[in-house]
């Protein structure tokens, strides 16, 4: 029984429907016109999108078992101590940096505008960093290991990417005055959103969202993220406002003649549990192994993946801008070959 019970509260904990279930037994429906309130009532919502998402590939026939089992695998075992530390890791950066807080920021629209503005720039630094350090990317790489693409792959991330994320987004926030109020509200928009643009194409065909892409990133934004083609790879790094990655020339529209391959570039068995969570530690360790010197074994630690102490780099911006150079004339930051891609959004 005890088995049942404890099945019982994960999965309550998995749709996130305490809250909801108890405002429905004690009938007091005021909370709702709270923020807490709010979040209560939102929260299921990723959830039960990906079980709706799941019930539709049933429904076109088109349901793969390993799409979902190593997210599932990764979810199991996050729960289990992913999530402490990064509480921890926010409570630290809080209590250790608020005095040096460099604006006094307030509780009013305006300054949320600014405190999103800010957060967003801090997702940006995680996340290029995710991307451009080795290290780093050792945490970040099981995210995008998956290659298919549904709301599953947002419960895919190495127990360690929350708490390393979120000492640097948080760090960013609280010191640039922004008060633990507002990021809190500001991090539960960012895990939503976060979560929705990985929506899949069973759920949502197209996911451009027409004018509204030119501000919000979009699914579409997200999967070209998630791709492993030349010119889709390390673009798109913001999660709900495209303004940094069009400051920092990061932002690359999905061409309706490119379909995306979602992956990693290396040969990955991604049905494999270990080689999707460990792989990446595995190789980032046999390579600082074979490298000659203190100083080539510490650069191979914070070069981007792709690096090599020979000089025979293969590093993403370079497989980007050779296939850019190939393919010259063509139209590539803006509008897809053959008509405005927003007209079919
Ligand atoms: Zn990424
Ligand atoms: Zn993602």
């Amino acid at each position: 029984m005890e088995i049942l019970e404890t099945l019982r509260d994960e999965i309550v904990g998995f749709f996130s429907i305490n809250g909801l279930v108890e405002i429905i037994r004690s009938g007091d429906y005021h909370s709702l016109r709270t923020w807490s309130g709010i979040q209560t009532v939102l929260s299921p919502l990723i959830p039960f999108i990906v079980i709706i998402e799941i019930l539709l590939a049933f429904a076109h026939k088109n349901f793969n078992r390993a799409e979902y089992k190593i997210p599932f695998f990764i979810y199991i075992f996050n729960r289990i101590i992913g999530k402490f530390i990064s509480f921890g890791v926010i409570a630290f950066c809080i209590g250790l940096l608020s005095p040096y807080a460099l604006l006094p920021v307030s509780l009013t629209w305006y300054w949320f505008i600014y405190g999103y503005i800010v957060w967003e720039f801090a997702h940006f630094i995680y996340h290029f960093l995710a991307h451009k350090v080795r290290l780093f990317w050792c945490l970040h790489s099981s995210h995008h290991a998956p290659e298919q693409m549904n709301l599953s792959v947002t419960y895919a991330h190495f127990f360690l990417e929350g708490p390393y994320a979120d000492f640097i987004r948080t760090s960013i926030c609280i010191l640039a005055g922004v008060p633990p109020v507002m990021l809190f509200a500001i991090m539960f928009i960012d895990g939503t959103w976060g979560g929705f643009i990985h929506v899949g194409e069973n759920f949502m065909k197209n996911a451009r969202f027409g004018f509204l892409g030119k501000f919000i990133l979009t699914p579409s934004h997200h999967r070209v993220h998630h791709a492993r083609n030349p010119l889709y790879m390390d673009t798109n790094f913001c999660n709900l406002l495209n303004i940094w990655d069009r400051v920092f020339k990061t932002y690359q529209p999905e061409q309706n003649d490119i379909t995306i391959q979602y992956g990693i570039t290396r040969s990955i068995n991604a049905g494999n549990f270990f080689d999707v969570y460990f792989g990446e530690f595995y190789y980032l360790a046999k390579d600082v192994a074979r490298a000659p010197g203190i100083k080539n074994k510490f650069l191979y630690l914070i070069m981007p993946p792709g690096w090599s102490h020979t000089g025979n780099h293969m590093l993403a911006k370079d497989i980007r801008r050779q296939y850019m150079n190939t393919h010259a004339g063509k139209s590539l930051m803006d509008s897809p070959p053959g008509g405005d891609q927003r007209k079919s959004a």
